[in-house]
């Protein structure tokens, strides 16, 4: 990695205040705790998944301080340990080092950016009428703490194992944190596959575009023309426990009953419009992610946005996207489909590759938040 663009010490400046981090933990009930040793108390009944179908108790170790506010257990702890705790754990330590730092520096700005208020807020939800239900999963306050433990912010459950090959991906850009031209932290957003272009902020969340966060052509992800064993070496680096034949999700097909999508409108949205007549798209970004869809039912309609919320409409969890096409086949939709998440900032399927031939972490940043620099 190149290190002339960093501070002298290439640590985040003291001034800003962001030593520390306060995280808010679920917890099944009143916490139940018990010292362990300085600085490291045992979580008994810590919520994971909460409101999702995983959502499970665990016992978890926090290192760092301890505090009861409001009914709410914050866990205040260096932003180093914290992504140590978050990144470490989910790093597939076989993936390539430089793709690691990236990743290392990517999570810390998120973090950071959260801790200096750098990112937009806004509330979920945003339009809520009769025929229109716009919303985004993301920023909504959290208040007397800077990020939750579950997966709405990232996911942390205190201390983990974590690979040297992490661990050393963290300690070596230890500090090292991505700015745009203003000197604002970069809001480092990031998905599994942006499906050969990425994707506006603005189609995914609030109505603002942000200068490091723009759609443009992504030669890496697409793995079709490289020998199978390359392409699985790309994607052992950022997929754990998943079915490698299907390719990642650069392309892909579904079917969809029009009964599930009338369920999943009822169950997770609270709205009934009678039996599903069609779908159709409103707004799409620029990498083709809907950002607006228009159902029609035998009893009315409505207009979802954003993407996710459709994605979440269309699948009993997640859709791989929303850039898709859709077929009308009677009973059931069959949907044709461009890449895996939301497609803003990073791609990691084309970030693995890059690693893979040759590129530094420094290189692949520049490539993925154009107009960005590290400090
Ligand atoms: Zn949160
Ligand atoms: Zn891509």
């Amino acid at each position: 990695m190149k290190h002339d663009s960093y501070d002298n010490n290439g640590r985040i400046p003291q001034k800003d205040g962001v030593e520390e981090i306060s995280v808010g933990i679920y917890t099944a009930g009143i916490p139940r705790l018990r010292h362990i040793a300085e600085g490291l108390t045992l979580l008994e009944n810590m919520l994971i998944g909460k409101d999702f179908h995983w959502q499970r108790q665990l016992e978890a170790l926090l290192p760092g301080r301890i505090e009861i506010k409001d009914g709410m257990l914050i866990n205040h702890l260096p932003v180093e340990k914290y992504l140590e705790c978050v990144v470490g754990s989910e790093m597939n330590p076989a993936a390539p080092p430089e793709f690691l730092k990236a990743h290392a520096i990517i999570s810390r700005s998120w973090a950071v950016g959260k801790i200096l208020g750098c990112h937009p807020e806004g509330d979920d939800g945003k339009y809520d009428t009769l025929s229109t239900l716009i919303g985004w999963d993301d920023t909504s306050a959290h208040i007397g703490f800077h990020v939750c433990s579950d997966d709405h912010c990232q996911r942390y459950q205190g201390v983990q194992p974590v690979s040297p090959e992490a661990l050393e991906a963290i300690r070596s850009t230890q500090g090292i944190v991505l700015r745009d031209d203003s000197g604002k932290i970069v809001d480092a957003r990031f998905s599994k596959c942006c499906g050969g272009k990425t994707e506006m902020f603005s189609t995914c969340w609030q109505d603002v575009d942000m200068s490091c966060l723009k759609s443009f052509d992504d030669p890496w992800c697409d793995l079709s023309n490289l020998p199978s064993a390359r392409r699985e070496d790309v994607l052992n680096s950022i997929l754990k426990d998943y079915d490698l034949s299907t390719g990642g999700g650069y392309r892909w097909t579904a079917t969809v009953s029009k009964e599930s999508v009338r369920q999943n409108l009822l169950n997770k949205f609270g709205r009934d419009i009678g039996e599903i007549v069609s779908l159709r798209a409103l707004e799409r970004g620029p990498s083709g992610r809907i950002s607006l869809l228009h159902i029609k039912g035998s009893g009315g309609s409505l207009d979802l946005g954003k993407e996710l919320w459709i994605r979440r409409l269309l699948s009993s969890t997640h859709l791989y996207s929303s850039a898709f096409d859709i077929e009308d086949k009677g009973s059931y939709l069959k949907l044709t489909g461009r890449g895996w998440g939301h497609g803003v900032g990073l791609c990691q399927t084309g970030a693995a590759r890059m690693a893979l031939e040759g590129a530094d972490a420094a290189d692949i940043l520049r490539f993925y938040y154009p107009g960005s620099h590290l400090s």
